[in-house]
């Protein structure tokens, strides 16, 4: 389809974490084809944790009607021109997602605290635009069917997940044309701020060495799990999930120039790559217009510049969080809430300077191996396992302090 045959009426849009990293590249994609009239967006919900003033003042730029503040307590700012709704508390996203009309949500939420209002547009047969990676490995085995089942459809923001998609859409759970024999799928890995240090320097690193990331600029959570390598765990369960792959399907690849995002090797010998800088308003993008292509607002690649693209296998003796992946996959049930939990509550405490950064995956191994896994039919469920693992990570701190 070209410009000029797009679909001209408005895509009601809901931004789960509009004032986060994705939020806002989200909003700029949005504002960028309803600019240009390309595709306009009519944003009708936007939500966030605390960042009150930026949610006011995304609400006064986009006219947005409808907005959720998950803190109870930070005063929402008076805006004499406009009066939205806003929705206040632990299940404030949960509640604009059901009282707000919507065509597309995109949860850019992060970890399980986006869970619910994810859930809630997959529930209400929304398109959702899945950033919120966390929702898939804690919830997997509850998300898909439901996505089935509700006539959600979920396309991935993830750029490598992305990148797969793209490559090849029969792979899409959604899609019922015949899937293709694939041999494996590769997901690229910039190999984050420690892919040349040595073990100790790993394990010893603080917070600023572990925020610094060489390609990608992103929030500190995803940050901090590049730096550890859990990001790529995350990432491998995330397409078990999206994909329908086993984990001995799933490959990935250490590529530090982050211009190779992923690729589907078929059974034929024929591989497929998606390549572009390492910019989110892309796969955004793709996925707020799919199955179009119109004119985008990232920067082009100038490919006669591109003289080296590397790639090499990942160490799995420094970045043992790797290994994690297939014993969740393996496992399946609770185990990826557990996994998921246990991370998001290291990744805390290494924030707050109470664990150096290797500790993270030991404490995130150490839960595993501590609790047995149960089905997961409810999100009760998952929160219950969410709750157990967050638990069992704060105990150990208790008992095992140990300061970066
Ligand atoms: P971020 O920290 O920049 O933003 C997070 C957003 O979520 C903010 O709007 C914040 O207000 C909101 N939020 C945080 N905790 C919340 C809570 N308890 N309840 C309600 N809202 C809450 O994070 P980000 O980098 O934009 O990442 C968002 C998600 O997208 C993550 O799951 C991440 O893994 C995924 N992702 C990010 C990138 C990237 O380039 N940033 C790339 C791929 C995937
Ligand atoms: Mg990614």
């Amino acid at each position: 389809m070209t410009p000029t045959d797009a679909p001209h009426h408005p895509r009601r849009l809901i931004v789960l974490g509009s004032t986060g990293s994705i939020g806002t590249n989200t909003l700029a994609v949005a504002e960028h084809l309803t600019r240009t009239a390309i595709q306009p967006f009519q944003v009708v919900g936007l939500t966030a944790n605390t960042a009150a003033p930026t949610l006011a003042q995304q609400a006064t730029q986009h006219r947005c009607p409808s907005l959720a503040l998950a803190d109870p307590h930070t005063p929402f700012p008076a805006n004499p021109g406009l009066d939205p709704t806003v929705f206040r508390g632990p299940n404030a996203a949960e509640q604009l997602v059901h009282e707000t009309d919507a065509d597309t949500v995109v949860a850019a939420i992060v970890g399980a605290a986006g869970l619910p209002p994810t859930l809630a547009a997959i529930q209400l047969g929304r398109t959702v635009g899945l950033a919120n990676k966390e929702t898939l490995v804690a919830a997997g085995p509850l998300v898909m069917p439901l996505v089935e089942q509700h006539g959600s459809t979920l396309l991935p923001i993830d750029s490598e997940h992305s990148a797969i998609f793209q490559c090849c859409p029969e792979l899409g759970s959604q899609n019922s044309s015949p899937k293709p024999a694939i041999r494996k799928i590769t997901l690229t890995a910039s190999g984050g701020p420690f892919r040349n240090a040595s073990k100790a320097a790993i394990r010893n690193a603080t917070p600023e060495q572990a925020l610094k990331h060489p390609t990608w600029s992103m929030g500190p959570k995803i940050t901090v799990d590049s730096a550890t390598m859990m990001n790529k765990t995350l990432e491998i369960i995330e397409a078990h999930h999206l994909f329908g792959l086993p984990a001995d399907q799933i490959d990935v690849l250490v590529h530090p120039q982050s211009i190779v995002h992923g690729l589907v090797e078929f059974a034929d010998g024929s591989t497929l790559a998606q390549l572009g800088p390492p910019d989110m308003r892309t796969p955004i993008q793709v996925a707020l217009t799919w199955p179009d292509r119109l004119p985008g607002c990232s920067d082009r690649p100038d490919w006669s510049m591109m003289s080296q693209l590397e790639f090499q296998p990942p160490d799995l003796d420094r970045f043992p969080a790797l290994l994690l992946a297939r014993r969740v996959i393996d496992q399946g049930g609770s185990t990826g809430a557990t996994l998921n939990a246990a991370n998001e509550a290291a990744v805390d405490a290494f924030l707050n300077r109470r664990i150096p950064l290797g500790r993270i995956t030991e404490l995130v191994t150490d839960a595993l191996d501590a609790t047995p896994t149960t089905p997961i039919t409810s999100l009760d469920d998952v929160l219950e396992a969410d709750q157990q693992a967050r638990r069992f990570v704060e105990d150990r701190l208790a008992s095992s302090p140990v300061s970066a």
